[in-house]
């Protein structure tokens, strides 16, 4: 249930209301909104008897939610979320590009693509320090030496960087270095880790598990966000099909889906869907096209070499190609 507050509520009022929410034995989250504070019922099992909220002094209305899923639901905030990470917003309408290679392999392959990505448009760098990988005899990353990278990356080209923490050991390291803390497919219903990264210091990237419906990625996002971080981003990344001619099948209609049933802004990884960096411009146009919020996209000087994910990441040129498409796709309006 989601008590609205009337306009000119005070904290005061706003505060009563969360302490005689927590005495009916739940938890009141507020959510301020541009107009009014909301505050949000969680924690009950079944209908919540709310005579005694609305008699409060400065209670607007309440309103159920119908979802299982409550602080990431629209039902709950009516403006879509926009995640500022320094002068970049994420949400805002602007399609924002991060890139980079799959894993940081070493200074000069990840400053090299660093700044080919940024002189093409990009605003966010990409690399795994930590890499679960398929096989245990595949090439695991860099580890924090890679972070320590990553963090040169920045401050050399101004790109903010995403990187993926794998276990509540590395978290704690990528919170250090990153500006984006990314939570990979394979662990989207890792509960521990995603409680961990809802401690509130950096915005997350969730990427939807290969094999999780629209309503569990919207459940993990709601366990980071119960737990105090609201600046989350999702990602659709490809989901197993029957089909074998890409590595994975990008569910385009996730992104109007999500757009219906949720605030948090989303964005598609065409790289890791496509598994062929030939399919990866056209992934990207549809995705523009749906109304992503921004791409995140495999790139790699020397993909032939590449420790991981040489066949889905884009030659330099295009990454280039690629930026000067969707920027026709944006200019047209689509
Ligand atoms: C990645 O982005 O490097 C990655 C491992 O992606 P995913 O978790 O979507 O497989
Ligand atoms: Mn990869």
């Amino acid at each position: 249930m989601l008590v609205v507050m009337k306009n000119d509520a005070t904290k005061e009022q706003v505060q009563a209301v969360i302490e005689e929410i927590e005495r009916m034995g739940y938890r009141g989250i507020a959510m301020p909104g541009a107009e009014r504070t909301a505050v949000c019922i969680v924690g009950n099992k079944g209908p919540v008897d709310d005579i005694r909220l609305l008699t409060m002094e400065g209670v607007k209305e309440a309103i159920p939610v119908t979802k299982p899923y409550k602080l990431v639901s629209k039902e709950t905030v009516l403006e879509p979320t926009v995640i500022s990470i320094g002068n970049i917003k994420i949400g805002a309408g602007e399609v924002i590009v991060m890139a980079g290679p799959c894993a940081v392999e070493n200074a000069k392959q990840a400053m090299t693509i660093a700044l080919y990505v940024k002189a093409h448009g990009a605003q966010i760098f990409r690399g795994g320090a930590f890499k679960p990988r398929t096989s245990p005899y595949s090439f695991q990353g860099m580890g924090e030496e890679g972070l320590k990278i990553l963090a040169k990356v920045r401050e050399e080209t101004g790109l903010f960087i995403v990187t993926e923490a794998t276990d509540n050991a590395s978290i704690e390291l990528v919170e250090q270095y990153a500006d984006i803390i990314q939570i990979g497919a394979r662990n989207m219903q890792n509960y521990s880790l995603l409680r961990r990264a809802g401690q509130p210091s950096k915005p997350v990237l969730l990427k939807r598990g290969f094999a999780a419906t629209i309503d569990e990625l919207l459940m993990s996002a709601e366990y980071i966000m119960s737990e105090g971080n609201a600046r989350i981003i999702l990602c659709e990344r490809g989901i197993r099909t029957f089909t074998n001619t890409t590595r994975n099948t990008l569910d385009l209609s996730a992104i109007p889906s999500i757009k219906e049933l949720s605030h948090l802004p989303i964005i598609v990884d065409p790289s890791h869907a496509a598994g062929r960096r030939e399919f990866v411009i056209p992934l990207s146009k549809a995705a523009v096209a749906v109304g992503a919020d921004g791409l995140i996209v495999e790139v790699h000087n020397d993909p032939a070499h590449a420790l991981s994910d040489g066949a889905q990441s884009l030659y330099l040129e295009q990454f280039a190609q690629l930026m000067k498409e969707i920027k026709l796709l944006r200019k047209t309006g689509v």
